[in-house]
């Protein structure tokens, strides 16, 4: 089959593509001079960016490039694939692997920006807010600038540091998201130093494996926490077509239910509902870079037709024959529209 080189905009539905990772060149030298610093005691930091960040090497330089451009070479990138809107992203880490005051600043200087990229492309791009967890009891003020500025959510790569948000010192954030009716996109990091050596080692620990286990893990942790009980308008959005957490949902409330009800483990309390409640009411699902018709109907029958939605993953996963693939999934048409074009303007409010 000849390769896709270009790709028609759909009349019958609007692409809305909800992952999409940006990084200011400012950004990217800090990444490569921590790096280069060898100061940073993080592994997958290591792993990640010493590849992105300093590799010659074709693909890390397109994604640099690309990462970096919010003008011409990404809206023609999106045109060829027939993508009419993008919400942006800063990509992993984000400001998470600085120090306190640097991802204040930082997060401050890249959101002003993304937001100067999204008012000169009104019509093409929408942006997430990148906030420091360092600093959870300022995440509020920066949301709320956010919010006045036109940003439709929130970014959080993960853990921050090998802290999860489960923490309630992280709850902060939740209450100001929660307060605001901004959904917070809750995006992969390398595992952290204790999670990462058997990845590491077997070359395992990246965007093939690693990044789903350790962000489901950290989507779990925020449900079996207790977070959605004390804020449950919260809405969470997770990439990878859910980091495998729909095909483990089963299993999941039997032995949630199993080890509670034992009192097994302190850090596992009663909650209000089933975990898998929580996935159906509080958890929506991109199909970043898992453009997959099984998984995205295993999904949609999963947690909800009004649940799953379009993310194409760029600059990380840039291939055109998906789109062709989501557009021929054996599904009815308002199902692709809800997946393409619904879901997504209502949890984004676009
Ligand atoms: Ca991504």
């Amino acid at each position: 089959m000849p390769e896709i080189t270009s790709i028609p905009f759909n009349d019958n539905y609007r692409r809305i593509a909800t992952e999409e990772a940006w990084a200011s060149p400012e950004l990217l030298q800090m990444y490569a001079d921590l790096y280069n610093s060898g100061k940073i005691d993080d592994p997958g930091f290591d792993s990640l960016w010493g590849f992105y960040g300093t590799s010659n090497a074709n693909r890390p330089a397109t994604v640099r490039r690309r990462l970096a451009d919010l003008d011409e070479e990404r809206l023609a990138d999106m045109d060829a694939a027939g993508i009419d809107f993008a919400v942006l992203a800063l990509t992993s880490p984000g400001v998470q692997v600085f120090d306190r005051d640097t991802a204040i600043s930082v997060a401050k200087d890249t959101n002003d920006i993304v937001k100067a990229a999204v008012d000169r492309h009104p019509d093409r791009y929408a942006a997430l807010c990148a906030i420091a967890p360092q600093a959870p009891e300022l995440a509020a003020q920066e949301l709320e600038r956010c919010k006045s500025l036109g940003f439709k959510g929130i970014i959080n790569n993960s853990h921050t540091h090998g802290e999860y948000l489960s923490d309630p010192k992280f709850w902060p954030i939740f209450e100001a998201a929660e307060a605001m009716d901004m959904p917070i996109y809750l995006h992969p990091n390398t595992p952290p130093r204790n999670m990462i050596e058997p990845m590491l080692e077997a070359g395992l620990d990246g965007a093939v494996f690693g990044f789903g286990v350790e962000t489901g893990l950290h989507m779990l942790r925020i449900i079996t926490a207790g977070v959605f009980d004390r804020f449950p308008k919260l809405q969470i959005i997770i990439g990878h077509m859910g980091e495998s957490l729909p095909y483990w949902m089963y299993r999941l409330d039997f032995m949630h239910n199993a080890q509670v009800s034992s009192n097994r483990y302190e850090a596992l309390k009663p909650l209000k509902k089933k975990v898998s409640d929580y996935m159906k009411e509080n958890v929506y699902i991109t199909c970043s870079g898992m453009a997959w018709e099984p998984a995205v109907r295993f999904a949609q029958q999963t947690i909800g037709v009004d649940r799953v939605m379009y993310a194409m993953d760029y600059p990380y996963q840039y291939v055109l024959q998906e789109v062709t693939d989501m557009d021929n999934m054996d599904i009815s048409d308002a199902e692709k529209k809800m997946f393409y074009e619904k879901v997504a303007t209502s949890v984004f409010k676009l």
